[in-house]
């Protein structure tokens, strides 16, 4: 059979402005990159602390590959499972004022694996309708009735939750939405989900580390408890800048993850050098509260000046300030045009967002300075 029909799906894909391209970075990931021998300012990455390319924790990195060796070698369950792997899980049970964590080898596995370890079809799993592909996937692979309620909106999930029969009924939800930047309403879906004896989920992989006063994310920054948001994920390629991510919750919730999670068993760990930078990230993450404030002044100060360039924002006071473009063409012919003026910003387009709401999605991180703030702000004066 030929590959004929997949070309022209993939031509047809070219025509509308919705092809996925990638470029091959040789430097670090920001703020300043190389991209073919050109020298870019950055604004794509989610490193939103700076901490990828932080000393300490590239040192912690070297240490234990010297020790351990590069690869995790087997699975958790098998022979994967390194004291690096053990003490994280226990730094980050305490970390997000849990019984107990466990590390999945990335996000995308973490959610996938916890889901479908919790529900089957007997049950019924209620989704804000932006929630990150990753949940969305979970969701249905899992084969328990699957709902999206309204964007953030109580109603919409109380309306369905009230008309729910099933054995387990899960509510599920991004802590901050990933491609608009806006934070749930956790405290009043927490207690709509308790009302009707619903399990909450919160994939907060955008919010861990950045906010919350020790950088404990959603459930810091809303003051939740394990009991009112008793299923907690949080990733480690973000804010920690290295790589993987977690669920932590009570000892029976992480037990059943354990015997049944299909994604943590029949996976390779994640390298055991890589547990240990994320030891060293932990412990700036906590620390260093003053990359938290000097990202919320660079939030401000893009903020206000996109106001003045008469530019879309969204409600968002995290480090995603998408600018809403609507049009797929339009929204990538600006992400060129700044690439000309040497800044990087990711044109995201349909299907990751609605239809007719392109945008550009600025990521900020504390890496950046002020000043490269204001050349963003310029570049996009000369392109809007
Ligand atoms: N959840 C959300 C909200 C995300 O944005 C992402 C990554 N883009 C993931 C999960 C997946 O995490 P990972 O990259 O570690 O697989």
């Amino acid at each position: 059979m030929s590959f004929d029909q997949l070309a022209s799906e993939l031509q047809a894909r070219k025509q509308v402005s919705l092809y996925r391209e990638r470029r091959v970075l040789q430097s670090p990931q920001q703020p300043d990159v190389i991209v073919d021998g050109k020298s870019y300012l950055a604004f794509c990455s989610n490193d939103y602390l700076g901490l990828a390319n932080h000393p300490a924790i590239v040192a912690a990195f070297k240490q234990a590959a010297d020790e351990y060796g590069v690869g995790g070698g087997a699975s958790h369950l098998v022979n994967g499972h390194s004291f690096h792997h053990h003490a994280l899980e226990e730094e980050l049970a305490e970390f997000t004022g849990r019984s107990r964590a466990l590390l999945f080898s990335n996000g995308y596995m973490a959610n996938i694996g916890t889901i479908n370890a919790l529900l089957n079809k007997q049950d019924a799993v209620f989704e804000d309708r932006l929630n990150h592909a990753s949940l969305l996937d979970a969701g249905l692979l899992s084969g328990a009735r699957f709902q999206r309620y309204l964007h953030n909106d109580v109603n919409s999930l109380s309306q369905r939750l009230s008309k729910a029969t099933a054995r387990r009924l899960l509510v599920v939800t991004d802590g901050v939405f990933s491609m608009d930047g806006d934070i749930a309403d956790l405290p009043a879906i927490c207690d709509t989900a308790n009302a009707h004896n619903a399990w909450v989920m919160v994939d907060d992989a955008h919010g861990i580390g950045c906010l919350g006063g020790k950088g404990g994310g959603c459930s810091e920054y809303f003051g939740l408890s394990q009991q009112q948001l008793p299923v907690l994920m949080g990733t480690l390629g973000k804010a920690f800048g290295t790589s993987g991510a977690f669920v932590a919750g009570s000892e029976e919730l992480i037990e059943t993850l354990i015997q049944h999670a299909r994604t943590y068993i029949y996976t390779t760990s994640m390298p055991p050098a890589v547990a240990a930078a994320t030891r060293a990230s932990l412990k700036l993450v906590q620390a260093d509260q003053w990359r938290r404030e000097h990202l919320n002044e660079l939030i401000k100060c893009f903020r206000d000046g996109c106001e003045q360039l008469d530019l879309d924002l969204m409600d968002s006071p995290t480090p995603i300030q998408p600018i809403l473009i609507g049009d797929a063409d339009k929204a990538m012919s600006m992400s060129e045009a700044l690439r000309e003026k040497g800044v990087l910003v990711t044109a995201i387009r349909p299907p990751t967002v609605p239809s007719g709401s392109a945008r550009l999605r600025v990521t900020l991180s504390a890496s950046h300075s002020l000043a490269h703030v204001d050349r963003l702000l310029d570049a996009l004066d000369q392109v809007k």
